[in-house]
Parts: C-alpha cells; sequence; structure tokens
C-alpha cells in the first residue's frame, strides 16, 4: 500500500517530546466477527459460550479431503459491510491461503483474501470532540479494504498442569479484517474511529461489536514523525481488545517511540503486545522474525464473483445509517453533541425515535440523554430494559409541555414512575403534583409572604433582584407547585406598585 498523507498537521495531535513537538499517526487492523449462524466454510454454528468443540464440523477440523465451501450470507454481510463504509466493492474477489503452523489451526493455513479482497477504498466520518465549547472536530478516515478470512480455533492453557487443550469451536467463524489507512493522528481519533465503525457495523447487523467477547479486535500500528514529516517506522500491538485499552497502549507506545528517537536510537518495525496490567506494550516478535506466510491462491475455492444487481439489492436493505440519522436529528433542532448521543447505539436511537415526534423534540433529547441515560447508567441498566418505557417518558415530557408540571416537579415524576411504573398523568393527579396555576391560589400565598415581610418588601423596591428570595418563599409555601413565571409577575406587579 501506498502512504499517502491526507492530514494537515494540528497541534491538538502531538505529543510533546523533551526537544520539539512529535506528531503522532495511526493506522487500524480491525478484526470483526461476521454476524452469520454459520461459519464461512462450513454449516456449523458460530452460537459463542458452547461446550468445547461442540460446534465443529469436518471441514472445520480440517479432516483430510474436506473441501470448504462459501457461505453466501457472509459474502453478503461483507457487502453490506462495504456499502456502510462508502467503499468500493469488488464483483470479483479471491481467497488465498496464508501458511503457518499452530496448534489451533489444524488446517496449517488460514483461508484469507490478499491479492483481492471483496471490498477496497472507503471512508468513515468521525465525530471527535466535544471541545469545551460543545463543539465537534468532523474527520474522515480512509478505509484501504476489507476482506473476508476465517478464524482460528483456541488454545487453552489453564486446564490442565502440564497439557494444552484446543478449541475448534471458533475455527472457521468468519471474520471480516478492516484496514483503515495511516489517517488517524490522535488517540481520541482513535477512540473516535472504533467507536463509530462499532456503531456502524451494529446499525447495519453485520457484526454484533461485542469487544469483551471478542467479535471485534484490534491491531493498533503506531508511528511518530516530526509534525508534517515523513512518515516513521511503526509498530504494531496485536489484539486489542477494548476501546480504553487501546487509547492506554497507544499512549505508551507514542511516549517509548519518542524516547528512542530523541535519544538517537531507531525504532525496530516489530510486532507488540500490550499488558493491560502494567499498561505497557512488549515486544513479540521483530520484522526479521516476521513469518514468511507463502501466500498462495486456494485451489479448492473458486473467486467469488457477483453482478450489479446482487450489489444493488443489498444497497437497498441498508438500514439508515448513524450519520444520516444524526443529520435529521440536528435539522429539528438538536444540538450536534445530543444528536451525536442519541444515534452512539441503536437502542437509544430507537427509543428516541419512537417518541420525539410526539413530543417538542429538543426536549425530548433533553430528558433521554440526561436524565434517562443518566439514571439507566447509574443503575447499570440498558435502555432496552428501562422501567421508564418511551410512552411514559413521552407522556411526562408531555405534562411538561402542557405546563401540567414544572421541570422540577417532573424530575420527581420521573423518580416515581421510575421506581413504581404507572401512568404519568395519571399519578400527577392522585399524588396532586399539577402546577398551580390558579391565580387566586398563588395570588393568597403572594399576599401572605408580603404581608410578613414589610422590610424586605422595602429592600425589594430599591434593590429589584431580592425578588427572587419572594419566589422562593411562594414556591416554598406552595409546594414547588406554583408555575414560577407567575409568580414572578405577580410580586413584581405588588412590589413595584
Ligand atoms: P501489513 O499488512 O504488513 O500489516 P499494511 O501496509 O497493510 O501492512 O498496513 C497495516 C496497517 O498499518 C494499516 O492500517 C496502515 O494504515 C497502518 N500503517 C502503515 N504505515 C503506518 C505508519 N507509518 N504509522 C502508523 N500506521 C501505519
Ligand atoms: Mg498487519
Amino acid at each position: 500500500m501506498s502512504l499517502v498523507d491526507t492530514r494537515t498537521p494540528n497541534e491538538a495531535h502531538f505529543f510533546l517530546g523533551e526537544d520539539h513537538p512529535w506528531e503522532l499517526v495511526i493506522g487500524l487492523e480491525v478484526h470483526a466477527q461476521v454476524t452469520s449462524e454459520a461459519k464461512l466454510f462450513s454449516g456449523a454454528s458460530t452460537g459463542f459460550g458452547a461446550e468445547q468443540n461442540s460446534h465443529v464440523s469436518l471441514v472445520d477440523a480440517a479432516m483430510p479431503g474436506m473441501l470448504p465451501v462459501v457461505n453466501e450470507h457472509c459474502v453478503r454481510q461483507a457487502v453490506k459491510t462495504g456499502l456502510g463504509l462508502k467503499a468500493q466493492i469488488n464483483k470479483l474477489s479471491t481467497f488465498d491461503r496464508k501458511n503457518y503452523f499452530y496448534p489451533d489451526l489444524p488446517q496449517g493455513y488460514q483461508i484469507s483474501q490478499l491479492y483481492h479482497p471483496i471490498v477496497g477504498e472507503g471512508t468513515v466520518a468521525v465525530q471527535v470532540g466535544p471541545d469545551p465549547q460543545g463543539n465537534f472536530e468532523s474527520v474522515e478516515i480512509g478505509i484501504e479494504r476489507l476482506h473476508l478470512e476465517q478464524d482460528a480455533g483456541k488454545s487453552m492453557h489453564d486446564q490442565h498442569p502440564t497439557m494444552s487443550f484446543v478449541d475448534l469451536n471458533r475455527s472457521g467463524v468468519a471474520l471480516m479484517e478492516i484496514v483503515s489507512k495511516p489517517d488517524i493522528r490522535s488517540i481520541d481519533e482513535a477512540k473516535a474511529y472504533l467507536t463509530k465503525l462499532r456503531s456502524i457495523l451494529r446499525y447495519l447487523g453485520t457484526c454484533d461489536g461485542n469487544m469483551d467477547q471478542g467479535s471485534m479486535r484490534a491491531d493498533v500500528n503506531v508511528s511518530v514523525r516530526k509534525p508534517g514529516g515523513e512518515f516513521g517506522t511503526r509498530c504494531e500491538i496485536k489484539n486489542v481488545n477494548s476501546i480504553r485499552f487501546m487509547g492506554q497502549a497507544i499512549d505508551y507506545e507514542a511516549r517509548r517511540q519518542i524516547e528512542i528517537l530523541e535519544e538517537g536510537g531507531s525504532i525496530d518495525q516489530e510486532t507488540r503486545l500490550f499488558d493491560p496490567v502494567k499498561g505497557e506494550t512488549r515486544s513479540m516478535r521483530s520484522k526479521e522474525e516476521a513469518h514468511d506466510y507463502r501466500y498462495f491462491p486456494d485451489p479448492d475455492l473458486l473467486p467469488v464473483e457477483f453482478d450489479d444487481a446482487f450489489v444493488a439489492e443489498i444497497a437497498a436493505s441498508l438500514p439508515e445509517l448513524p450519520d444520516e440519522k444524526r443529520a435529521r436529528f440536528m435539522e429539528a433542532g438538536i444540538s450536534e453533541y445530543n444528536a451525536s448521543i442519541l444515534v452512539s447505539e441503536g437502542a437509544i436511537s430507537q427509543y428516541f425515535e419512537a417518541i420525539w415526534e410526539r413530543v417538542d423534540p429538543i426536549l425530548a433529547a433533553n430528558w433521554v440523554i440526561n436524565d434517562l441515560l443518566g439514571a439507566l447508567n447509574k443503575a447499570g441498566t440498558a435502555i432496552t430494559d428501562s422501567p421508564v418505557s418511551g410512552d411514559q417518558l413521552a407522556g411526562i415530557i408531555e405534562l411538561i409541555s402542557k405546563g401540567t408540571i414544572s421541570g422540577k416537579i417532573a424530575k420527581d415524576l420521573f423518580e416515581i414512575v421510575w421506581n413504581e411504573g404507572g401512568d404519568p398523568s395519571e399519578i400527577v393527579e392522585k399524588r396532586g403534583m399539577a402546577q398551580v396555576t390558579d391565580t387566586g391560589a398563588i395570588e393568597a400565598a403572594v399576599d401572605a409572604v408580603i404581608a410578613e415581610n414589610p422590610e424586605k418588601v422595602q429592600q425589594a423596591k430599591e434593590k429589584p433582584a431580592l425578588i427572587g428570595w419572594f419566589v422562593g418563599q411562594v414556591m416554598a409555601a406552595t409546594k414547588g407547585k406554583a408555575n414560577p413565571k407567575a409568580v414572578n409577575e405577580m410580586l413584581r406587579a405588588k412590589i413595584d406598585s
């Protein structure tokens, strides 16, 4: 791959060394497990967490003479993902053997796509931020390619004192390897890119994105250079399985490389591993020890070929993706910050979409993000199991919009609905939570406070800001149910007269 620099140096991307700033350059190779019932070349199940070696066909166990057959569903999923990444779809792609020996690889080679991948160049738009003003920077990260390949099995070293075992359940499961260009320039951008990629795959339904189950993992390539200079030598950190760890690994690796370079040394191109306990990367193998995989076209498999109609049919089934959804929400007046949160997960946007057109969308966005997501987060509950349903939250928002309850009482109402359930407007009625808009009742409370505090009234005539104290007294007297605007107006009229 020829390295083309698409970015202008930006101070936000600099790491300060002893002598001068260094610019960070990052490229990610993400392995994403294809959502599919069956494996890439066999009918065996891909179910997670099954008993060891219970999902293994003769193909996955590489019995002599077995022949792989491409799973059409996996091909569709790869094309769908390519379309979601606005990428070139290659109507002809081929499978190659990557030869190496490892106990968890009974075939002695992995079937992958080196020379003609199914998907070529594409882009992912990433929003980095927000900055303290709540603004996001929009950055395009180039995709180099996406190819299909098989996963290997798993060696288990912790089951027996003197032996290691092999579990082949994962052997042959379809993976998409999604290779980015070296366009990423900061830890924040790397995190935003991986988060966005995961969100796109989840929206598409082509990978569940569960990094803790290993369905998505990243090889992280890191180098540093003088700002705007030639690309430096990179190190590749293998198999990073959380976004947080990726940030720590890049930080450690950038500092390590800068230290070496500033001491006049040079970087060895090597493969490294991140140790989350120590927060360090350590060398696994250098380029000299790199494998020669002796790639060659797999003679057991014909090229994958399809026509425009096949691609068009998949394109027609594409759901609305997060970028388009965010733009739609922003058109309704929702801030970029809020819209970005609302589209960050399919389940959040689904919840929001079920209510936002029935109520004030801006108010709804605030309630979903600040109150609902806040409470869910605190309780450690997923939005799909939310104790407050969309209908209930919409009910609460309607009561605020109609002026039946104040924003403050609405918080209490939300808590009641969260804990006890029930219909919001019935609760308001039964518990007498409605705002007092009856001017007679408000006037009585206002008059009482004025009559009891003659000196304060005198002071307030000279210093109008003191009205706030009276508003507080009236609100307390009406147990927070008076309409604060009405109270304020009435107090001003009476005190100023
Ligand atoms: P390989 O197949 O040997 O790993 P590639 O050229 O396909 O090498 O690149 C792998 C990844 O490394 C890509 O994601 C690419 O963006 C990234 N990369 C390439 N050069 C650099 C560099 N100088 N600094 C950081 N990342 C890089
Ligand atoms: Mg690589």
